[in-house]
């Protein structure tokens, strides 16, 4: 089986996330791949100055993006 994609971001740190996430939303067919989820986001157990989160974690936040990036993606 072979797919098609428009565009390919390389890293699932915020930075490929969030592009994915923005390609995703414009219905515009997009892989994201990488060698893990979060990038340095695993490196942080807690989380304080991101804006809209009160507390939480790094690899939460990696997942919270990854679930957004998969719900506009379909
Ligand atoms: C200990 C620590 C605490 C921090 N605390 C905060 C904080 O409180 N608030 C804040 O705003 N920022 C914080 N930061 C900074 C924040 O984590 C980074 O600015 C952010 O992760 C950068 O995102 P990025 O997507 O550009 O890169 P990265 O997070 O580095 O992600 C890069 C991605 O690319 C992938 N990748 C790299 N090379 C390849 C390859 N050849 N093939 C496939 N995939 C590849 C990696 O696996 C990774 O998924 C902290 C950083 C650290 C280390």
């Amino acid at each position: 089986m072979t797919n098609d994609y428009a565009i390919m971001v390389v890293g699932a740190g915020p930075a490929g996330l969030s592009a994915g996430i923005y390609i995703a939303c414009q219905r515009i067919s997009c892989l994201v791949i990488s060698k893990d989820l979060g990038g340095q986001l695993n490196l942080i157990p807690r989380l304080e100055n991101y804006p809209g989160t009160i507390m939480s974690s790094g690899p939460l936040l990696a997942k919270t993006l990854e679930n957004q990036y998969l719900t506009f993606k379909g």
